[in-house]
């Protein structure tokens, strides 16, 4: 009897084979797995960058049994929201994330960037739990502390100059890596950021790692465009280092991008607080769920935007709201909530949702439009919705076959799926 009790081990003295996060398993990656948020890609950035053979590496894996297919992602079709459905696994109905920013119940307007606003843990935070080492590397700041709740190492590539993790003996990262971060709007910042993810991975033995890139190119420039080749030939020059380095290595993007301009190149725009006054609605407020600390790339202006109106006010408001040429759809809360896995919390009393060409607006001297590069590009409405979701090591037969993919399913495929 003695013999026998002394061979059972400990729980944590072996690893587990798998680890669970809100209530979905992944198996603990036996090879270093790279998930990468291609932020605001487009599928027609794909299309175009493979007919054009700036994407080589992406095409050979393809050729070699890796996986291109169209998922969608969550509305509303914004940075934040998304990478939280990625990171976590689950819909903003779970995780509570479903603008860049909302309004609290006493009418403040609070950015969603503190982990406090998080309600679900992230697969990183999980993994760490299970003894598996990751490592989060954003682009743009804005996302860090999200991406590092529950004790993630994450650091951002906007900020490498001034953050530092306990394993880099007391340098910045930009130093340790050697190389200086570019600003938040050169276009290189996004390869930095998969560039400096791939060399403290290996510095820090990260087998679980996550890259968020930034959307400023697709902002700026549409497929086809030099500005636009030229990003994805760079992001498949990183995707090939990365396959050549022994990585399991997908991505998916956040949302998205579409035109959003007049023939004369001006911003096919709603502004919403002019229709509410003209309407005779009082109070109200409206709120733009896109509003970031970025906003020359897109003058804070998306394709849906919250508003709130005291109940007796509702259906007047809907009625003026509904009338706007280029307004879709004008939803109550719960309705919302419930069509898109909304927290129902978070979003307006109503939600509205402009057509694929045009963008909502509070009112035009509330909008700094000089900043814009060319004409506006922009998403965050049902017409950025298909996103791409990539594998680029063979699937076990059938992962994907009858599924209908989220982009909240990458890490599934890359930890769950991958042969
Ligand atoms: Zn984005």
């Amino acid at each position: 009897m003695v013999g026998a009790r002394a061979l059972v081990l400990r729980p944590m003295d072996r690893p587990s084979i798998s680890f669970a996060a809100n209530g979905r398993r992944y198996r603990r990656p036996t090879r270093p797995t790279l998930a990468i948020c291609a932020d605001g890609t487009d599928p027609a950035y794909l299309d175009d960058a493979l007919a054009h053979g700036s994407m080589p590496r992406l095409a050979e894996a393809l050729d070699a049994g890796g996986t291109l297919t169209l998922g969608k992602a969550q509305v509303p079709t914004f940075t934040n929201p998304n990478n939280c459905c990625i990171v976590t696994g689950v819909s903003a109905a779970t995780h509570g994330i479903a603008g860049n920013h909302y309004r609290s119940a006493d009418g403040h307007e609070v950015q969603l960037t503190d982990p406090s606003a998080l309600r679900a843990p992230t697969i990183y935070a999980e993994a760490e739990r299970a003894g598996i080492p990751t490592l989060c590397v954003t682009a743009k700041d804005k996302l860090r502390r999200l991406l590092a709740s529950g004790g993630v190492p994450a650091v951002s590539a906007e900020n490498a100059h001034e953050q530092t993790l306990p394993e880099l003996g007391g340098l910045s990262v930009a130093e340790h890596y050697g190389r200086p971060n570019p600003g938040i709007y050169d276009p290189e910042l996004s390869s930095y950021a998969i560039d400096l993810a791939l060399h403290l991975a290996s510095e820090l033995g990260a087998m679980l790692v996550y890259v968020s890139l930034t959307d400023y190119v697709q902002h700026a420039a549409g497929p086809g465009e030099p500005l636009a080749r030229a990003f994805y030939e760079g992001f498949d020059e990183r995707l090939g280092r990365a396959l050549d380095g022994g990585w399991v290595v997908g991505f998916a993007a956040d949302h998205g991008m579409n035109a959003k301009s007049r023939p004369d190149g001006s911003p096919e725009v709603r502004y919403l607080e002019p229709v509410l006054a003209a309407a005779g609605v009082a109070p109200f407020h409206v709120i733009l769920p896109i509003t970031d600390p970025y906003v020359a790339h897109h003058g804070a202006l998306g394709s849906l935007a919250w508003v709130h109106v005291d109940a007796s006010a509702i259906d007047i408001a809907t009625e003026a709201l509904a009338a706007l040429p280029g307004v879709e759809a004008v939803l109550g809360r719960e309705s919302a909530a419930e069509a898109f896995e909304l927290p129902p919390d978070r979003i307006g009393d109503l939600v509205l949702l402009a057509d694929r060409s045009t963008v909502l607006g509070t009112a035009a001297d509330k909008h700094d439009l000089s900043g814009l590069h060319g004409r506006l590009r922009s998403h965050g409405g049902l017409h950025e919705q298909a996103v791409p979701i990539a594998v680029l090591n063979p699937l076990r037969p059938g992962a994907i076959e009858d599924r209908e993919l989220r982009n909240r399913d990458l890490h599934d495929l890359l930890l769950n799926d991958v042969l």
